[in-house]
């Protein structure tokens, strides 16, 4: 087997990039944090799963065996007071923006992890880390019935979050998911049942007493078994997530994890930052809480979102308003352009874009290697379109090999144009129209097909004949 390349990446634990380490190459096993499905996840929740996408893709590209696991939250405070305004049960409430949550992934083009893990069906695993972690004497049971975690016991707790530990109030303890930054404080494992859990449904028994867990113990009992489950280990490769998740979330993560394990919980910590919403159409209409599907209802292509998010460093806030998505969406409709030119003129020779389909192919990946410069490989991707453009223009030389590389390079960042929908009966007609044109020029009746072509032109639809038959598509 080929060398696997080196890819490096910016590590919160250690606030240097470094090359990627897995446990046992080429397996990468990478956890991402999911939605919590209380309701349909924002474009800025989106702005992180699709950098986790363009990661998981490129390490892929690169060879790497990726196992990627990411949870849905069905069960915490959000999504418990939101089924109770609704007047649900728990899973009654949650259901459909899980299924929403799929449809936006697969509008957005994001590959759909290995195993989504929902909490609410990972009940005894988390019973059973919260019983070890009272056994290792790390959590105790408080008076109020809830079980804490107590991060006195847990010397390295605040290492990710670089939270100066002289902050810890001892005997401070939080009961609620997410609290106040810079406060370490004792946090809950497990929340002992109140009446508003019990009438959602959202309440366990277990032998430290009948209750819910708390968020971040999901994430922490939920990667545990998977990675333990696919590859019996306790350590994962990655760990990725938004900038907000370093603090609490994921230090309680840490400190869950390895309290109970003793191992290290995450050899990698990536974090993606923020998306900043301003004068969109959208954001007047929703404020600042805009989602996919709001883009798709008003026919964004999902290709110009990820190129515009691709266009800034995942380390970077990007801000999202119509003018960058304009901006996009122009980028888009060039690179399909380009491809639909190579396709048409892949018949000819292989120089001189051989030669720069190859330097397009490296660039890219020494871009993407480092710390997953994408910004980087896409002015490269645009650079290539142009000079590409200009041999074609001046050379008519040939452009398989160029055809080929885009489609490698389109394979990692899927920003290609989405081709429209077209209705099965208007396909269904232009097919028919299509054949009795190409009848008709057998006879050589060449008026006749003409006057099929302008039928067709007036339906919006362009024929192009190529030596593989005739192409069509829709303006
Ligand atoms: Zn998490």
């Amino acid at each position: 087997m080929a060398a696997l390349p080196e890819v490096s990446l910016f590590n919160t634990l250690t606030r240097r990039i470094e090359p990627l380490q897995p446990l046992a190459p080429p397996r990468v096993t990478l956890y991402t944090c999911g939605p919590t499905v209380w309701n349909f996840a924002h474009i800025g929740n989106f702005r992180t799963f699709l950098f986790e996408d363009l990661l998981r893709r490129w390490l892929e590209h690169a060879g790497y065996d990726v196992f990627h696991i990411m949870n849905l939250t069905d069960v915490d405070d959000r999504t418990i007071k939101a089924a109770r305004q609704a007047g649900r049960k728990l899973t009654e409430h949650t259901a459909p923006f899980t299924k929403a949550f799929f449809e936006d992934r697969d509008y957005l083009r994001i590959k759909p992890a290995h195993v989504y893990t929902a909490a609410t069906e990972y009940m005894p695993q988390m019973i059973a880390l919260v019983s070890k972690l009272l056994e290792r004497g790390v959590a105790y049971k408080g008076e109020d019935g809830s079980v804490y975690f107590a991060i006195q016991k847990f010397p390295t707790y605040g290492r990710l979050s670089q939270l100066d530990k002289r902050e810890i109030k001892v005997g401070a303890r939080v009961a609620s998911d997410e609290y106040a930054k810079g406060d370490p404080s004792d946090f809950a494992l497990w929340k002992k049942a109140d009446a508003e859990d019990e009438s959602v449904g959202a309440a366990w028994d277990a032998p430290f007493g009948r209750g819910r867990p708390g968020w971040h113990l999901e994430c922490s009992a939920m990667s545990l078994s998977e990675i333990a489950k696919c590859c019996g280990v306790e350590t994962l490769d990655i760990h990725a997530g938004g900038i907000d998740l370093i603090f609490p979330h994921h230090e309680n993560e840490i400190a869950q994890s390895e309290g109970a394990t003793g191992k290290q919980f995450a050899r990698h910590w990536v974090h993606g930052e923020f998306l900043n919403v301003k004068g969109t159409k959208m954001s007047k209409r929703h404020g600042n809480f805009l989602t996919a599907r709001d883009l798709r209802e008003q026919g964004i292509d999902a290709a110009a979102v990820r190129l515009l998010f691709f266009q800034t460093h995942y380390r970077q806030p990007v801000d999202f308003n119509d003018e960058a998505l304009a901006g996009a969406a122009e980028g888009v409709r060039r690179l399909g352009e380009f491809r639909e030119r190579l396709e048409r003129e892949s018949q000819n020779g292989d120089e001189p874009l051989r030669n720069i389909a190859a330097q397009l192919e490296s660039d890219v990946a020494s871009a993407l290697s480092d710390d997953l410069n994408a910004p980087r490989a896409v002015a490269m991707l645009f650079d290539f379109v142009r000079v590409a453009n200009r041999e074609l223009d001046q050379h008519g030389a040939g452009a398989r090999h160029a055809l080929q590389a885009l489609d490698r390079v389109m394979q990692v960042f899927e920003i290609l144009p989405t081709r429209r929908e077209v209705e099965a009966s208007l396909a269904g007609w232009v097919e028919e129209r299509i054949a009795a044109r190409a009848q008709a020029r057998k006879s050589k009746d060449f008026k006749a097909a003409d006057a099929i072509r302008a039928e067709l032109a007036a339906k919006g639809v362009e024929i192009e004949d190529t030596p593989t038959g005739t192409k069509w598509k829709t303006r």
